[in-house]
């Protein structure tokens, strides 16, 4: 029998007020590696005592929830039943931005930035305009896109830059923010005052922030590297190479040049290979990070990936290299909201092929690591809960889903045991209302839609297809 925990803070103030931290698991121990950043920087600040016991919300009038992945959504519908009546549940953090899954259960849900509304809401100030209320759940709600705040958000961390200057069509960054940097002196700052020799500089593409190159010599002047390192590929300069200590993570999103391309990533073959060969020629530790289920990935798309990783292979005898492998989730507020959600098994068996062939290497030259993929019920649990409310009977019928079927037959699946998505999650077009459509965002470019259609146009295009056919046949449409 579970023993009962106590909180894992003094509550300070005198609201009966907490968070609830999902990621705690088991052990419950103090903040896992799992808690949102948002929940310990807030609690620190405001002193708010942090629960992880479901026999410890009774005694809170209001528990606060941060939700940054859609696998809390059913967490959240397993820990349901201890909700007791009249107290108030309040969800924010990444997930939110699409809130019906947790809709059924929260009072309120903050869409957006947080850091300075947080303490308004914590003074009970429930009247704001990012609040979606389940009093009023169609009301239109614009995405809060604070300006990026220069207070660290730990003793290690601050944020040196917000959004993205690139625009990859799948990706949130761009499109909910528009792009930011904190002052360079404020960050020059940080580093020379921290003490340890690991600093986290949070941002989505250091190298594209426009005085990175500075920041890249102070770290090296003060004996300093960055734990954040880049996401954009091309950006990659041999002074910064140079520089870094730590594991280099390069974004590189499609499998092939023209997959790249259509997704506005368009890192050309010749570059990236050239970028490759860079991190592996200073002795860099690299993990290269790819999406599969893209619109329009076909076998020759794969092939194109084993052939760089071959030619590297010849090239060095020595040096470490992760290859991550995610499916795509079409995000929404982005213009892959319009992308009709694919998984493909076979694509996912020949990613897990290419893990086992990657066992052992180091033996004979890079030493590859090749983690296992997500399989396909547990993406379809993950794309649904944008979509509908994730009730415990509804988490209950995803449990029961077969683990290795396409996306209709596990849409047909869960019907079969009573839960019907909305006909819009296989059908979607220029006046598709989606669950989020009255959430507001623009981001730096607010017509998403103009953008879907020119990656349409690419898709379709002689240079995509190598042939005068239209669209692929493998983009399920
Ligand atoms: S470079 Fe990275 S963070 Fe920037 S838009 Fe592309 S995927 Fe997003």
């Amino acid at each position: 029998m579970a023993t009962r925990q106590l909180p894992l803070f003094a509550l300070r103030r005198p609201q009966r007020v907490c968070f609830y931290d999902l990621s705690a698991g088991k052990s419950r121990a103090k903040f896992s590696a799992y808690t949102p950043k948002a929940m310990v920087f807030f609690s620190e600040k405001y002193g708010v005592p942090v629960v992880s016991d479901p026999a410890d919300l009774a005694s809170f009038d209001v528990v606060f929830f941060s939700l940054h992945c859609f696998r809390d959504f059913y967490k959240v519908a397993r820990l349901a039943e201890h909700k007791r009546p009249g107290q108030e549940w309040i969800a924010g953090g990444k997930a939110c931005a699409t809130p019906t899954g947790v809709s059924w259960i929260m009072d309120y849900i903050w869409i957006g930035d947080c850091r300075a509304s947080f303490p308004l809401i914590l003074a009970g100030d429930r009247d704001l305009a990012g609040m979606w209320s389940a009093k009023n759940p169609d009301r239109m709600i614009r995405y809060v896109d604070e300006d990026i705040d220069p207070e660290p958000l730990s003793s290690s961390e601050i944020e040196m830059s917000k959004g993205c200057p690139r625009r990859c069509l799948f990706c949130i960054h761009p499109w909910r923010h528009h792009y930011q940097e904190a002052p360079k002196e404020k960050i020059k700052e940080f580093i020379r005052a921290h003490p340890g020799r690991g600093v986290g500089l949070v941002s989505n593409s250091s190298d594209d922030v426009s005085y990175y190159d500075e920041i890249a010599a102070t770290l090296t002047e003060s004996g300093k590297t960055d734990m954040i390192v880049s996401n954009a590929v091309q950006g990659l300069t041999e002074s910064v190479v140079s520089q870094r200590k730590r594991e280099m993570l390069l974004g590189v999103e499609g499998m092939s040049e023209r997959l790249r391309w259509a997704v506005n990533k368009p890192i050309p073959r010749e570059t990236y290979r050239a970028k490759l060969d860079l991190c592996l020629r200073h002795g860099k530790q690299i993990r290269t990070v790819y999406q599969l289920n893209l619109p329009g990935e076909e076998a020759r798309d794969f092939d194109e990936l084993v052939d760089d990783v071959t030619y590297m292979r010849r090239q060095f005898k020595k040096g470490s290299w992760a290859i991550p492998f995610i499916p795509n989730q079409p995000s929404a507020h982005t213009p892959f909201q319009w992308v009709v959600p694919r998984y493909s098994v076979e694509m996912a068996d020949r990613v897990m092929e290419f893990r086992k062939s990657m066992f052992g290497s180091g033996a004979t030259g890079i030493t590859f690591y090749v983690p296992a993929v997500l399989g396909a019920a547990k993406w379809f649990a993950q794309v649904i809960a944008e979509w509908i409310p994730i009730t415990p009977a509804v988490a209950d019928a995803v449990q029961k889903i077969p683990p290795k079927l396409g996306v209709r037959e596990m849409v047909q699946a869960l019907d079969s045991l009573g839960v019907t998505l909305p006909r819009e999650f296989l059908h979607r077009d220029r006046d598709t209302v989606f669950p989020w459509s009255n959430i507001i965002t623009t981001g730096d470019d607010a017509d998403k839609r103009k953008r879907f259609e020119g990656m349409e146009r690419k898709l379709s295009s002689t240079r995509f297809t190598g042939t005068s056919q239209s669209v692929p046949e493998m983009w399920d449409r």
